[in-house]
């Protein structure tokens, strides 16, 4: 049976109700997280845990389990006797059910909290190959820096690119490419390594940071700058990060080869020496 969490309840899922005049459902007023069990241990839980804080922070959301997320997580992954499984936790917050109105309730109503944990398959084959990438414009808001469940441009954008046979849609802004509907992006180019800055055109992704931890570690050149689409003919790798893929190759862009159309040396270095960081959280 799966077990969720819900307003500091631990029920079936199938018990969860939530209010149709929810906040979460009414105007997407909400944040979310992923994080991800390794058979024994979170990968940067502190990190998932401070980013959790600060979207709820910038949103205004008062949510007092705040402190517990990460008890919570593991008791998910726990009571779900996923302990010694790879798995995901998902946790949301939302402002809560109020009448429907665009201001704030006030005085403020009780936050909604909602996480599960799940089983989760690796998947191996874009990791190992590489995917290709499909460009769109850019249709999220001004605000992408907070992990608001406010999804459906990347949704609509994923939707279209998987139709279309792509591992991923990535983002333009102003000829700029930002990151992935749910992935940051990094591009090689004359033997340095470039990413998107942190900024509110980007979700700051907790692999993102990793990864620029692992080209440090790695004595790899790295450069927090935005590559403009005028220069993807030069660019010899790239690759995506999110939790659930890690370190992803990319192999095109639309039809265009990244590169030479094959993962590269510098994306595998980066991907074992992330390996390796992972790892090291088993130990802690
Ligand atoms: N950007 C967006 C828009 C995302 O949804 C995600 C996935 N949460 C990421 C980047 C990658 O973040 P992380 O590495 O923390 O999974």
């Amino acid at each position: 049976m799966n077990i969720s969490f819900f307003n500091n309840m631990y029920l079936p899922h199938s018990q969860v109700s939530i209010s149709p005049d929810d906040r979460g459902f009414l105007f997407a007023d909400g944040v979310y997280e992923v994080v991800r069990w390794y058979g024994g241990f979170f990968f940067d839980m502190e990190g998932h845990h401070a980013r959790l804080r600060r979207s709820l922070h910038e949103l205004k959301i008062k949510w007092d389990g705040e402190d517990l997320f990460p008890e919570i997580a593991e008791k998910l992954v726990r009571i779900n006797d996923l302990g010694d499984k790879p798995a995901l936790v998902y946790f949301q917050v939302t402002r809560g059910a109020a009448p429907r109105t665009h201001t704030f309730p006030s005085p403020p109503v009780p936050p909604t909290a909602y996480g599960f944990a799940k089983t989760f398959t690796p998947e191996s084959a874009g990791r190992e190959n590489g995917i290709k990438v499909m460009l769109k414009k850019e249709m999220r808001w001004a605000r992408c820096d907070i992990k608001s469940v406010a999804l459906l441009p990347n949704t609509m954008c994923f939707e279209e690119a998987t139709a279309a046979g792509f591992g991923e849609c990535i983002f333009i802004r102003d000829g700029y490419l930002t990151e992935g509907s749910h992935s940051n992006i990094f591009f090689v180019m004359d033997g340095t390594i470039y990413t998107h800055p942190e900024s509110e055109a980007i979700l700051s992704g907790i692999t993102r940071k990793n990864a620029i931890r692992a080209a440090s570690e790695c004595g790899i050149p790295l450069e927090e700058k935005a590559i403009h689409v005028n220069d993807l003919p030069r660019i010899t790798e790239a690759f995506i990060t999110n939790t659930s893929a890690e370190i992803t190759p990319v192999t095109a862009f639309n039809d265009m080869p990244a590169g030479n159309g094959r993962p590269g040396p510098v994306t595998l270095q980066l991907a074992g020496k992330f390996r390796e960081i992972v790892n090291s959280y088993s130990r802690l």
